[in-house]
């Protein structure tokens, strides 16, 4: 059973406020641009705001207490899904109820099993059901895939997954037998609609998992357009770990009349240690740089620097 709860503040800093990668006591260089004020980029860094640990949570629901079908109910408890998520406890009677949804929630807190299980449920149901779940990478598209086979299991319900950098053959064929549920990536399943071997017109369930992620790569075109296709009157889910202007627009368009389920409680940038680390020549910043990456207390750095070399 993973842990949901999330890091204390040990793990989510590093070295503590006030701590300085030191200069050995040497000023810093001053640097003025075009004969400006110089400006001390130290005033705008902020030490680390301890993460507050979630209250325990306790979920609603169990999942043999869910509005869901039987069949999924046995292969989540042969899996070991007993108590779910709170991602899942939230997410799964809203979405068997047939809401549009929107969860603000990162990988690891069970998201993929709190869109898979009420989209399958409702796949069984009803015969006319086809549900598209679009996801940034292969390697996602795979995990969601094998979670979908884990709770569809003996349902009899078929799929396919189309994702980039494979070959078409197997694709068209999973096509062909008129699938249920179709996973992929926007690049590929974009390629099936071009070429007429997937009609998304009977598509009324979507899930777009990591959309952040997914606009970040420059997916919004792919996804605009499979999104324009499938029927209108569908149920979409939109999972991303951030919502950020763009995001919040495409849902806008596409699901306005949502139920938002968020796990973050506050942004990522106020748990960080932030630091500004002085140095002379490129070997010392070579040098600096190697003492941050060998310090123990060090688990993740981000280097801002002027220039990438
Ligand atoms: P995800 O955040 O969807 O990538 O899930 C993270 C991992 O937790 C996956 O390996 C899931 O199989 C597992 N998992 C998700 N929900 C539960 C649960 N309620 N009980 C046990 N394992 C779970």
């Amino acid at each position: 059973m993973p842990n949901y709860s999330r890091r204390g503040p040990s793990g989510s800093s590093f070295g503590g406020p006030g701590r300085k990668f030191s200069n050995n006591g040497r000023r810093p260089q001053q640097k003025r641009r075009g004969g400006g004020e110089y400006i001390n980029p130290e005033r705008f860094v902020q030490a680390a705001k301890p993460v507050i640990d979630e209250e325990i949570f306790v979920p609603k629901n169990q999942f043999a207490d869910f509005d869901v079908e039987e069949i999924i109910k046995t292969n989540l408890a042969k899996a070991g899904y007993v108590t779910p998520s709170p991602i899942q406890d939230q997410a799964i009677p809203f979405g068997v109820e047939g809401h549009d949804i929107v969860g603000i929630a990162n990988t690891g807190t069970g998201k993929t099993a709190a869109f898979a299980i009420p989209v399958l449920h409702n796949l069984m149901r009803f015969t006319d059901a086809f549900a598209i779940i679009v996801a940034p990478t292969r390697e996602l598209a795979q995990q969601i895939e094998e979670q979908c086979k884990m709770i569809g299991k003996g349902s009899g319900v078929m799929g396919a997954l189309l994702i980039g950098g494979m070959p078409m053959g197997p694709q068209l064929r999973q096509l062909r037998s008129n699938p249920q549920i179709v996973i992929g990536t926007p690049g590929r399943i974009k390629d099936h609609v071009e070429r007429g071997s997937l009609k998304l017109a009977g598509f009324n369930m979507v899930v777009l998992d990591e959309v952040d992620r997914m606009l970040d790569m420059g997916f919004l075109p792919d996804v605009s357009y499979i999104l324009k296709q499938l029927a209108p009157e569908r149920q979409s889910y939109f999972f991303s770990a951030t919502m950020e202007p763009k995001v919040k627009a495409l849902i806008t368009q596409f699901a306005p009349k949502h139920v938002t389920i968020s796990l973050k409680k506050q942004a990522t940038s106020e748990s960080v240690h932030q630091d500004v680390v002085h140095y002379t020549h490129a070997t010392d910043k070579v040098e600096k740089l190697h003492d941050i990456l060998n310090d123990d207390k060090v688990e993740k750095v981000i280097v801002f620097d002027e220039t990438q070399r």
